[in-house]
């Protein structure tokens, strides 16, 4: 079922997961335990994130310097794949412009929607660490709303190569949205308007990043509403593990954390997992009072910890 036929028949707010694939070199089991972690709560949707290649050097003993392109954590189809068919829960494969040409993601979703795949976050992804050259006859997504574009037309039967008889694809699109700017957003009512563009384009839903402060989301939304963005808008939420988040979360994900959370957590350095999940809590119960449509909990491999919190809820939503 698509995600926003989920939405649309939900009787409460939904709770869903995303999760990342392993690192290459480790095998598909700690995903499915992970599955396995979550399935009693009977996730309408899970979403499995996507990786594009990148560089690393090494040093050969010649003293010369060898580059390798190659992808950390491949697996995404795949792993999609076994979550939708061997578990039978709906799945979000996300889908990115940067590292991938058109041609490349024209073949991907044929394949996810031999798989069954329904849902698809359409997103720009971050920069590449190296020049991936593109053969004159291929071409590139540069933005998350030309990627949506391309989908959309999928969905409406147009191959890049502009096939006779072809059959459209049938994909529920969504987007990513920031409720403190994405970086590279000059404001957020540009950004918003980068946002109305991806919705005009065919996103039928956004999910936002992390937060840790609600009223960074309510505001958010309400500003978005102003500005014609009608799609429902997801909070996500990502619960606080260790005091090392404290800077590698607002270097990775350009947030702020409230000065009460910054406080408390080092002030008891350990017992930062207990006080993520307090938090986190705090978070979701004021969330749920807002009237959200749902909770997208971003489990990376901190799964205990979403488990706890969801616990509390779960005979609620
Ligand atoms: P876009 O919507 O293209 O926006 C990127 C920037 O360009 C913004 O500043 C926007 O305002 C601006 N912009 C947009 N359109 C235009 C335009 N036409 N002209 C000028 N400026 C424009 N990354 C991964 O690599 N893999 C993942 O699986 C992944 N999952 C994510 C899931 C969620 C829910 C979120 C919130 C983020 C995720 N990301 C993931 C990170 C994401 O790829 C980065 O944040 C990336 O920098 C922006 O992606 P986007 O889709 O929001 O890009």
């Amino acid at each position: 079922m698509k995600v926003i036929e989920h939405l649309q028949n939900a009787r409460g707010p939904l709770f869903s997961y995303e999760i990342v694939p392993p690192p290459r070199g480790r095998t598909v089991k700690d995903i499915t335990e992970i599955v396995k972690a979550v399935e009693k709560f009977n996730p309408p949707w899970i979403d499995v994130t996507a990786h594009s290649a990148g560089a690393s050097y090494n040093e050969r003993p010649d003293g010369t310097i060898e580059r390798k392109i190659s992808k950390k954590r491949p697996g995404t189809i795949g792993i999609c794949g076994i979550i939708q068919n061997r578990f039978k829960i709906d799945t979000v494969t996300h889908i990115l412009c940067n590292g991938f040409t058109r041609e490349e993601t024209e073949d991907a979703l044929i394949e996810l929607n031999y798989l069954g795949i329904e849902n698809l976050l359409a997103l720009r992804g971050d920069g590449l660490n190296y020049n991936k050259k593109i053969s004159k006859d291929r071409s590139v997504n540069v933005y998350a709303s030309d990627l949506v574009e391309q989908i959309d037309g999928l969905n409406k039967g147009h191959f890049l190569d502009n096939l006779h008889n072809s059959e459209a694809l049938d994909f529920c699109i969504g987007v990513a949205a920031y409720p403190e700017k994405h970086f590279e957003a000059p404001n957020l009512k540009v950004d918003i308007a980068n946002l109305k563009i991806k919705q005009d384009k065919g996103a039928t839903y956004a999910v936002t990043q992390m937060f840790f402060d609600n009223d960074h989301y309510f505001n958010f939304v309400k500003a978005c509403r102003a500005e014609g963005v009608t799609i429902p808008i997801i909070p996500g939420i990502k619960i606080l593990k260790n005091t090392k988040q404290l800077q590698t979360i607002p270097k990775n994900f350009y947030i702020n954390f409230p000065d009460a959370l910054v406080d408390e957590t080092l002030s008891n350095p350990n017992h930062v997992v207990d006080i993520g999940i307090e938090w986190a809590t705090k978070q979701v119960q004021g969330l749920l009072e807002g009237g959200v449509p749902g909770v997208h909990f971003y489990i990376m491999n901190d799964t205990d910890s979403v488990v706890k919190v969801v616990d509390k809820f779960y005979k609620q939503v």
